[in-house]
């Protein structure tokens, strides 16, 4: 008989409101005998609930896993990884993805400490990358616990972060709009990450260095290769592999799509070995990663109501065209349809949920091979 390794910890958010102490709970497995740990959360824009049913599933796998002993490294989940976002409801419909407070995005703006601790290691760097891994994290342990939070949501964002930033796995589970399976992560990370990307069965995989304002998945990745950068004459491995999971869309969840979504993060887990236990040869890549700079944003020209020619996952053409958008009030036929084309070859990937347009909102995202020449800065949308 194994003795369960799980442990429940609730951690408590400082009020925002008299009378108001939110929690958040996470669930640790493991008795870290390989010194590797993982990190999962979900639902850090609290109105995606893919990832909560996935969590749900991933649980009783892991609860499975635990009672016969089979957890090697540590396990962290986070199953409900923003409990402000949660109770952000209106006329009727939960809106989890900007703060109420600031309408500032909750996966953006995590903390960033890639300069505080470039100066507290930049003498003490050897040339072995696992001295230099252990005392990176040492380092981002320190500058973690000298930031300050001011409010509630930094409180979270850095509680996220003192729970997360020294594992080796990163996992933080969205959803889109309409879409299909797709994975962020860093350009730095990939071919390493394939196995990820193959074992979900994502069928788009977005690269880069630095999308711009910190989602949660740099903030615990970047400051690897930023410091490889910094310090070229020490080794240091990209010691963490984060990604952000898009787990299809908002009405995607389903037990049959969780269960299997967990079943393949358990496979993925099994392979980096956390849990014992067999796994099956990776399957084959759907398609090969693309850089986040080559995704086109495809806008409305005009205002109306779209009709899609194209569901995500559809491979497209440079001027095919994947909407129309109508408006009923023109005289004419001709006139009321205004075509909606994409702008550059790739995978159709992810389209809004509902059918309004306004010139300039963006309706659906393509997934290019190439980096799209001109697009600079910041390369998530709202
Ligand atoms: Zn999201």
């Amino acid at each position: 008989m194994n003795t369960p390794t799980k442990t429940v910890v609730q951690h408590h958010l400082p009020p925002s409101s008299i009378g108001n102490t939110r929690t958040l709970t996470a669930i640790r497995y493991g008795k870290n005998v390989t010194g590797t740990k993982a990190y999962i959360q979900a639902g850090l824009h609290a109105d995606e609930p893919p990832g909560s049913v996935v969590m749900h599933h991933l649980i009783n796998l892991l609860d499975r896993a635990d009672a016969k002993g089979w957890i090697e490294g540590e396990i962290l989940l986070v199953p409900v990884s923003n409990p402000i976002g949660v109770s952000q409801w209106r006329d009727d419909v939960l809106r989890g993805r900007m703060d109420f407070c600031d309408t500032i995005n909750f996966n953006r703006n995590h903390p960033d400490v890639i300069e505080q601790v470039a100066e507290s290691v930049k003498d003490h760097l050897t040339d072995t990358p696992g001295l230099n891994v252990s005392l990176i994290r040492e380092a981002m342990g320190e500058a973690i616990r000298a930031i300050a939070p001011g409010d509630e949501t930094a409180h979270l964002k850095h509680l996220l972060f003192s729970l997360s930033y020294d594992a080796d796995i990163v996992l933080d589970l969205h959803c889109d709009f309409q879409a299909v399976l797709h994975v962020y992560t860093g350009t730095p990370l990939w071919p390493g990450a394939a196995d990820l990307s193959a074992q979900l069965g994502a069928e788009v995989t977005l690269l880069a260095k630095d999308s711009g304002d910190n989602p949660y998945d740099e903030a615990c990745s970047r400051i690897w290769w930023e410091l490889a950068g910094k310090f070229p004459d020490h080794p240091i491995p990209s010691a963490c592999l984060a990604a952000t999971v898009e787990l299809r869309g908002m009405a995607d969840v389903t037990h049959a799509l969780a269960e299997k979504d967990a079943e393949n993060i358990v496979l993925f887990l099994k392979r980096r070995g956390f849990i014992q236990g067999q796994a099956p040869d990776v399957p084959p890549l759907k398609s090969e990663a693309t850089p986040l700079r080559g995704v086109e944003h495809v806008k409305a020209p005009v205002p109306g109501v779209v009709v899609f020619l194209k569901a995500p996952g559809e491979p497209v053409e440079k001027g095919e065209v994947i909407a129309e958008i109508v408006n009923p009030v023109k005289a004419r036929a001709e006139e009321r349809l205004t075509p909606v084309k994409s702008g550059t070859p790739g995978i159709f990937f992810s389209r809004i949920a509902d059918r309004f347009a306004r010139p300039g909102r963006i309706l659906g995202k393509i997934a290019g091979k190439e980096p799209i020449k001109g697009k600079k800065g910041k390369l998530l949308t709202m």
